[in-house]
């Protein structure tokens, strides 16, 4: 994962996204043929082809708190997106202007109705203002060989992944753009401007998924780590074309790529709105099986990541996308 460690060092809570999107360009652009943000702020780049478009669509945006009221040293704050109380336990934070925090909650409460309003931001003698946005601290960590594990895999993973996917394409007669979306962690936004405009044949989404790997848990998924990429088959947001979901199944066989298939229980997916633009996009998803999502420590396989890209590669080289 090239690009992976630099995505992740830039924050981008869902409507921040600007640094993030510069950075992208900048590694996106020696690749492409033209390269666009619409006003949304979605970072559309193109690799033109003489055959069908096709949207690949990884979203740049982060879950995160926004600053609701600063009182004595102490910020109360809203979800950007989904955040659960149960990981939100004295943990580090920092503010878009470098203000660094730790992000505790009201002691009194006891911990079955602890909700966001009983938490805040310790920031000291730091200045935040109201609609200043914060982020989990921390960067890369590698669990034994394969695993890595950092805030905000979802989605940094994905956009590393279609990064990869462009540098190394080769020949493909496909009209491919990468779109780098925006506000997905707040319902699937920038996807469906982007996916108006673009109006593409056929779309795959680039996204964590659950994992149902963990002792005892309470995910009822067969996804797990290390088991390739999750060709998703539904979410919440979603049911994938059958024909696109066979061809990317058969593209894995052929192309001897491990691979899973993906029934997500509960969230959705860039893949909802761009499903439902226009008169219909032939739209899938490939997935990352992901533990401990939206929390400060999202843990992923790296070689899942791997047969992310060689799938997506392999099916636009060969144009099998149905
Ligand atoms: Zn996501």
């Amino acid at each position: 994962m090239r690009y992976l460690e630099e995505l992740l060092k830039v924050p981008a809570p869902s409507g921040a996204e600007g640094a993030r999107r510069e950075l992208i360009e900048k590694l996106a652009a020696p690749f492409a043929d033209e390269v666009m943000t619409d006003p949304l702020g979605n970072l559309i780049v193109h690799k033109k082809g003489a055959g069908e478009k096709v949207m690949l669509c990884a979203h740049m945006d982060t879950i995160g708190m926004i600053a609701t009221r600063v009182e004595n040293g102490f910020v109360r704050f809203a979800a950007l997106g989904g955040l659960d109380v149960r990981d939100l336990q004295n943990i580090p934070v920092v503010f878009e202007n470098g203000v660094e925090g730790v992000l505790s909650y009201e002691g009194k409460t006891p911990a079955k109705e602890r909700r966001l309003h009983h938490c805040f931001i310790d920031i000291g003698d730091g200045k935040v203002c109201v609609g200043d946005r914060a982020s989990f601290s921390g960067g890369l960590r590698n669990l034994g060989t394969n695993l890595i594990s950092a805030p905000y895999l979802d989605n940094t993973l994905g956009c590393a992944i279609l990064l990869e996917v462009l540098s190394e394409l080769k020949e493909c007669e496909y009209d491919v753009y990468f779109v780098f979306t925006v506000q997905e962690e707040v319902g699937l936004r920038g996807a469906k401007t982007a996916a108006f405009g673009i109006a593409p044949k056929f779309a795959i989404a680039v996204d964590v998924t659950d994992s149902g790997d963990l002792p005892e848990t309470d995910v009822v998924m067969e996804t797990k780590l290390g088991a390739g990429a999750a060709i998703k088959i539904m979410d919440q947001s979603v049911v994938c074309h059958p024909k696109l979901v066979g061809a990317l199944k058969a593209c894995a066989e052929k192309n001897g790529i491990p691979y899973q298939s993906e029934v997500l229980v509960a969230g959705g997916t860039d893949a909802g709105a761009i499903h439902l633009s226009g008169s219909g996009v032939i739209t899938g998803g490939v997935s990352i099986p992901t533990r401990y999502i939206h929390s400060p420590c999202e843990t992923a396989d790296k070689r899942d990541c791997d047969a992310a890209v060689n799938l997506i590669r392999s099916a636009l080289e060969q144009a099998i996308l149905i």
